[in-house]
């Protein structure tokens, strides 16, 4: 056990030279785990020697993988644009310097620069949205799946509300209707089969406790073959007979029409205010392609109501999602498309994809097989289910690589790509201009 002697003592140990210019706290922290760990196994005789400089180079590496930052940029090669678990939609720089503008110094956040008095959170951004939609007010919360909560929180506590069966769905990350509706205090008054509801299953359901004839985006799914459900049009015309409100959760909600036909079956957020409905919701980073928030639109009376609810204090936005919103939103207004990233991907050329796909072949063809082919891709985010829209990716192979090898070396570079027919795919739906030349770096890089 003369080894136990020789192990260094603490207070020496930290004033190493190796360790000028960090946090005395966490080198001393890290460095009493290290020693600790290192007194173990002598004990357990599993070292006979002990190497001060190798202790000091342990710790500097996990100081330096403790104050590594977690969150990380990469590069989405998967060609699915509203990605979320590659943070949804991206935000364009210019609103982002508004937002740091606005955030880094004190602003009319509730400020009513007129009369000198407390002002509105929220009315940032209702003039920009009722110019948009036409709506009579809105509100803004923290994500989408708050707006639904919020809603039936609001108006349907211990009180029914109907669903189509059909649209009893669950959203990635669990978001489950039948669970958020029972958290919020509504009554689920499921109507309909899987496949089919008509409007007499909603007619016939409706009774005096009845609060709501709910409309939710199925997102994920769709049911094909022999199935139907109610166009929204007749359930905000049956709510406004009977005195109930007619709501639809849209998901994503997209504020223009889309390319490639999508919008015969995805009706915008335009169209469906043509029906003038009480209540929409959807989220401000699926479609829509701004942050994370969710967006309540509809009558003045019923956003009164939901202003007074205690709930929208704990499910309330700050200045920086408000200012991006707003930003985007004038975006729509001023018809500047361009700076919605999501939008400008979207409606990319086939042409340009090829074009740049053409690029990155030549900068790597002598360094892997690269070919470049059509292809298709999702939108993602539940926004158009199961609709593909087309592509053009470049494959990639490598001597004898399984794809599975590649995606990996290519994902420790944070290199998103997929794999399709047993090859590794990247689709330039996703892939930004600028990011060709990088990409061509991690390819050179990984198989070298
Ligand atoms: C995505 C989605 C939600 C949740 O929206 P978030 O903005 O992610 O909170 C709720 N309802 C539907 C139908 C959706 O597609």
């Amino acid at each position: 056990m003369i080894l136990l002697k020789s192990i260094p003592k603490i207070d020496k140990f930290i004033n190493n030279k190796a360790f000028d210019g960090f946090s005395k706290e966490l080198i001393t922290k890290i460095s009493k785990k290290i020693i600790e760990n290192l007194r173990k196994d002598i004990l357990e005789n599993k070292i006979d020697s002990i190497n001060e400089d190798i202790l000091v180079f342990q710790v500097i590496e996990d100081y330096n993988n403790l104050i590594e930052p977690s969150l990380q940029t990469l590069i989405n090669a998967t060609g699915i644009i509203v990605h979320t678990n590659l943070g949804r939609s991206l935000i364009n720089k210019k609103s982002l310097e508004k937002a740091i503008q606005i955030a880094t110094s004190y602003n009319n956040l509730e400020y009513d620069l007129i009369e000198g008095k407390r002002g509105e959170r929220y009315s940032h951004i209702v003039k920009t949205l009722q110019n948009l939609t036409g709506c009579e007010d809105a509100i803004v919360v923290n994500n989408n799946a708050s707006a639904v909560f919020l809603i039936l929180n609001t108006f349907t506590k211990n009180k029914e509300v109907l669903v189509s069966r059909g649209e009893l769905v669950e959203i990635g990350g669990s978001f489950r209707v039948p669970e958020v509706m029972a958290q919020s205090g509504a009554i689920l008054k499921e109507i309909g089969t899987t496949n089919k509801t008509h409007l007499a299953d909603y007619e016939n359901a409706i009774n005096e406790n009845t609060s709501m004839l709910m409309k939710v985006h199925k997102s994920n799914y769709s049911i094909e073959g022999f199935s139907s459900d109610v166009d929204f049009e007749d359930i905000v015309k049956t709510a406004q007979q009977n005195s109930v409100i007619d709501y639809y959760d849209m998901g994503s909600g997209h504020m223009i029409d889309l390319p490639f036909n999508l919008s015969q079956k995805e009706p915008s957020i335009l169209e469906i205010m043509k029906y003038k409905p009480s209540l929409l919701s959807f989220s401000g980073d699926k479609l829509l392609g701004s942050v994370q928030a969710g967006i309540i639109i509809g009558k003045k009376e019923l956003i009164s109501k939901i202003k007074k609810n205690q709930l929208l204090r704990m499910l309330r936005v700050d200045k920086i999602t408000l200012s991006i919103l707003e930003d985007n939103l004038n975006s729509y207004l001023k018809n500047d498309l361009d700076d919605i990233p999501t939008l400008k991907m979207l409606f990319t050329s086939l042409e340009t994809l090829e074009n740049r796909a053409n690029s990155l072949k030549e900068k790597i063809d002598t360094i892997c097989t690269a070919q470049v082919l059509e292809t298709q891709t999702l939108i993602g985010g539940g926004t158009t289910p199961n609709r593909k829209i087309p592509s053009f990716g470049v494959t990639i192979s490598y001597k004898d690589f399984k794809p599975n090898k590649i995606e990996k070396l290519f994902r420790q570079n944070n290199l998103i790509c997929r794999i399709e027919n047993e090859k590794v795919l990247l689709d330039f739906r996703t892939i930004q201009e600028n990011e060709i030349e990088q990409i061509a770096k991690i390819i050179t890089k990984v198989f070298n």
